[in-house]
């Protein structure tokens, strides 16, 4: 009966995913689903319940799953939850993350609460196997590739232009580069050999498509350093064979000694439903703030600090037996 009591806010895929996923760990109980949009119009079996009435469960929930956008939604809602709750998030800003860090650190310690920041696969599992590289391999290189799969910035990015009705786009790793990775010669690899960017676009227009594609191919930080594909598509085609979030990608690791040896490390992830996996993700490091918040810990935390038995639900014990 002692089951990590939690809620999910935002009930977009990140959201839909945990909800899934808590069915495959029975530790835990969905005490409710918060969203901003009106509760009559989602459609799920768990209890949906307004965001405004999030502060009546104070005393009904153990770890607060933030399922909301990285770029506007996280830094809005985790400052005000993290005042109330334990809460854990995927905020994903890479570049924004110490500063987001601080931010929830200062609330968390007044509240006595804690908040693990930037859980996933990167930010998350990635960040765990560059630190184990640099730790284990001081001298090495490491390099990460992502993909294939959809990147949802870059996405958007596409949508914003005028013309598109639809955007996706999927960031490819390239092979060659991979293997030279790989290959231990610690190489240097320009941002325009590791990946290539293909976009699949539905215009309101298929006369006007010129200008949307010299408007993508030139856009500076998403594509410009990038050798960039454009289809133009029909909506039919865009639902049809595109609709799906696959992702995924590399982080590898390698050293040669002074003995001229060469070690290796690679992690791999090869993902049919990005948010789906994150979810899972996300269910998982939650016990660790769970454990956490028993110990009476307190502030901001990130995948560095939780002691990897904390995210499991076996013993200490059973774990030693079974996996070491
Ligand atoms: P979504 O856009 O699907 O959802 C974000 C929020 O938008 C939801 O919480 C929901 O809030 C609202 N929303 C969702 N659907 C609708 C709708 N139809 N109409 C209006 N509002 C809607 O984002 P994702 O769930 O795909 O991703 C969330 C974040 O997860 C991303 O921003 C990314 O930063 C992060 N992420 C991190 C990863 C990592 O490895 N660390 C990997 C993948 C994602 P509400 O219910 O309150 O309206």
């Amino acid at each position: 009966n002692n089951k990590i009591r939690v809620g999910i806010v935002g009930y977009g895929n990140l959201g839909k995913g945990v909800e899934l996923a808590l069915k495959q760990n029975n530790d835990f109980v969905l005490k409710g689903i918060f969203t901003r949009r009106d509760t009559s119009l989602i459609k799920t079996n768990s209890k949906i319940i307004h965001i405004s009435e999030i502060l009546n469960y104070k005393d009904e929930i153990d770890v607060m799953i933030l399922c909301g956008g990285s770029a506007n939604d996280l830094p809005e809602q985790c400052p005000i939850l993290a005042a109330c709750f334990n809460t854990i998030d995927a905020y994903d800003n890479h570049s924004k993350i110490p500063d987001y860090f601080n931010m929830v650190d200062d609330i968390a310690k007044e509240s006595n609460k804690v908040s693990l920041i930037s859980i996933g696969w990167d930010p998350g599992l990635f960040s765990i196997n560059r630190l184990l590289a640099q730790a284990i391999l001081p001298k090495g290189q490491d390099y990460t590739f992502w993909g294939e799969g959809v990147s949802q910035g870059h996405s958007e990015a596409i949508r914003k232009i005028n013309g598109v009705k639809y955007a996706v786009q999927y960031t490819i790793p390239i092979k060659d580069a991979i293997e030279k990775a790989r290959s231990g010669n610690n190489p240097h690899l320009k941002t325009r050999e590791k990946h290539k960017r293909t976009c699949y676009v539905v215009p309101f227009d298929f006369d006007h498509t010129d200008a949307i594609e010299k408007e993508i191919k030139t856009m500076p930080d998403y594509f410009l350093d990038y050798d960039t594909t454009v289809h133009f598509i029909t909506e039919e085609d865009f639902v049809k064979n595109h609709s799906k979030m696959p992702h995924g990608g590399f982080v590898i690791s390698t050293d040669i000694n002074e003995n001229n040896h060469r070690q290796k490390m690679e992690f791999n992830l090869s993902l049919d439903n990005n948010p789906e996996f994150t979810a899972s993700v996300l269910v998982a490091f939650a016990r660790g703030v769970y454990r956490l918040a028993l110990e009476g810990k307190k502030g901001a935390f990130s995948i560095f600090d939780i002691p990897l038995s904390y995210i499991s639900p076996k013993s200490g014990k059973e774990l030693r037996k079974e996996l070491l």
